[in-house]
């Protein structure tokens, strides 16, 4: 039978915790009680686990294991999601769907199309991104949660030096398929996993002074179809699309 995995806030070598919703609902929903097996990530690793001891207090509730044993866990996509912010809820659907995908990163950024009302507020939605991402990373059991990036400017994160592979998604791009350029990172790293960082615009996509700066930085732009997608739509098919090529 399939355990359900637990992401603790603490650990050290023999045991780990989790508190707050987590504990509540593993308590009082779940009615755990000392003995009960459980998976618990700790640190990025997976242990076979048993409850060791429960602590209601709402908010501050616990609930302590004892680790028995790491299980074998799979590593993230070496992937990184720069998305431009766009309308909230629709990115949010995306870091969700993004971390059951299994990304590693996602960084969100702000264009020069990206809403003027969403780059004011964005700053203050990290913590709720982190959350999701959390909550994903649980539902989907990986044995990681992926990190949410605070929101900077594009030219901070195109500019900044990366030894990965790079990626602009561009719908004015009609040749250069992000298939072709998955299958040349392959290639190019021979025994090795590829890094990727894959950037998506924002509703009004990229201003062209935006795709000159890519260009300038060493940034590939690829198409994924003749289609304009939703950011959103363009996210996910491109992780799913870079998921086929490394896994
Ligand atoms: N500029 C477009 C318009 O308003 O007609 C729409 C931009 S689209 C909604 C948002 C982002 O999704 C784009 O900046 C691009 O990164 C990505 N995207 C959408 N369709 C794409 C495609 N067919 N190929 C590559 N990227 C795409």
């Amino acid at each position: 039978m399939t355990r359900r995995r637990w992401i603790a806030e603490h650990w050290d070598e023999a045991t780990a915790t989790i508190v707050g919703a987590q504990a509540q609902h593993l308590a009082q929903v779940l009615r755990a009680q000392p003995g009960m097996e459980a998976d618990v990530v700790a640190g990025g690793h997976v242990f076979h686990a048993e409850v060791a001891a429960i602590a209601l207090n709402g908010e501050a509730s616990q609930v302590r294991f004892n680790l028995i044993a790491e299980v074998e866990a799979e590593p993230a996509l070496p992937v990184t999601l720069v998305m431009a912010v766009f309308k909230f809820d629709r990115m949010e659907w995306a870091i969700e769907k993004a971390t059951e995908l299994g990304v590693a990163e996602v960084a969100p950024v702000i264009a020069r199309r990206t809403e003027k009302h969403l780059a004011q507020a964005a700053a203050k939605r990290a913590e709720r991104w982190r959350r999701i991402a959390r909550e994903a990373a649980q539902q989907s059991r990986r044995s990681d949660v992926p990190r949410i990036q605070d929101p900077v400017p594009l030219a901070t994160r195109v500019r900044a030096a990366a030894s990965a592979t790079r990626i602009v998604l561009a719908e004015q791009e009609r040749t250069i398929t992000l298939c072709s350029l998955m299958d040349e990172a392959v290639k190019a790293a021979g025994d090795e996993m590829p890094t990727i960082e894959i950037a998506v615009g924002p509703e009004g996509g990229w201003a062209p002074a935006e795709e000159a700066l890519f260009d300038a930085n060493g940034w590939r732009a690829a198409s994924l179809g003749p289609r304009i997608l939703r950011a959103e739509t363009a996210a996910i098919s491109a992780l799913a699309v870079v998921a086929s090529c490394l896994e």
